[in-house]
């Protein structure tokens, strides 16, 4: 066997537990703050919170601030820290690498080209993304199966290379095959804190993607999941909208 932390057999040895909350209890007891759970406010991500202090482990946590999140978002992390009596850690982007980038291109640089989105998505949420993988062994992500075509084969576990060394790190999605249905029912429950965006409705408009403001808005009754998101370029880009954070990595370690 491998003396490196994450290797094939673990992940044998995890997709055994099939229960998520003795899943993520296991792997926190195990990793320590080697693990951590990547949230931007989804349901998904405030669940695992739940279920991971229920298993009796105190959870690293980790949140993407673009410094562009909506004020709920905010709000949300000040109430999941008070409830759980965390410290969510908010990531941001380089403060110099930032001013280059409106320097250059402006501020709402997002609007001029996919680049230029990208180009944003990549300074403001995956290098600082990149930046606490760094430090861990185990990445707890909220992806869901059902959240679009692109993210349909999403595995429970995945062995993904971080950083240029090209590190085995673990991904896992604890939630892959639960349903909005349930994380809203489980939510009303066990009294979670939830983002109040995604109980927002007027005429059938509602949220279920979350991001940044502007880059963000409400979809319509007979919109795909993402199509919220960079509404601007949904002629381009279809169902399958990502930005950087969750891109297929198929040169697996
Ligand atoms: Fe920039 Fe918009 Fe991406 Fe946020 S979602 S990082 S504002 S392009």
């Amino acid at each position: 066997m491998s003396n490196a932390p994450i290797h094939e057999a673990l992940v044998q040895s995890l997709e055994a537990i099939r229960d998520p909350q003795a899943l993520i209890g296991e792997i926190f007891r195990r990793f320590g703050d080697r693990a951590a759970i990547g949230t931007s406010g989804q349901l998904t991500g405030v669940v695992m919170i739940d279920l991971a202090v229920k298993a009796g482990v105190v959870p690293r946590v980790f949140t993407i601030d673009t410094l562009r999140l909506f004020p709920e978002t905010y709000q949300l992390l000040e109430a999941l820290e008070k409830k759980y009596s965390l410290k969510i850690e908010r990531v941001q982007p380089d403060p110099g690498k930032l001013a280059g980038m409106i320097r250059e291109h402006g501020e709402y640089l997002f609007f001029d080209s996919k680049e230029k989105q990208e180009l944003c998505c990549q300074l403001r949420k995956v290098e600082p993304n990149e930046r606490v993988l760094g430090t861990l062994d185990v990445w707890l992500t909220g992806l869901r199966a059902d959240q679009s075509a692109a993210r349909a084969g999403t595995s429970r576990f995945e062995i993904v290379p971080q950083g240029a060394e090209r590190r085995p790190l673990l991904k896992v999605a604890p939630l892959v095959d639960w349903t909005e249905a349930q994380l809203r029912a489980y939510c009303e429950s066990n009294q979670v804190p939830v983002h109040q965006l995604l109980f927002w409705e007027r005429d059938g408009w509602r949220y279920e993607s979350l991001g940044c403001v502007i880059c963000t808005t409400p979809i319509g009754p007979y919109e795909p999941r993402r199509a919220g998101r960079w509404r601007w370029f949904n002629a381009l880009e279809g169902d399958d909208k990502e930005c950087g954070l969750h891109v297929v990595r198929k040169d697996e370690v």
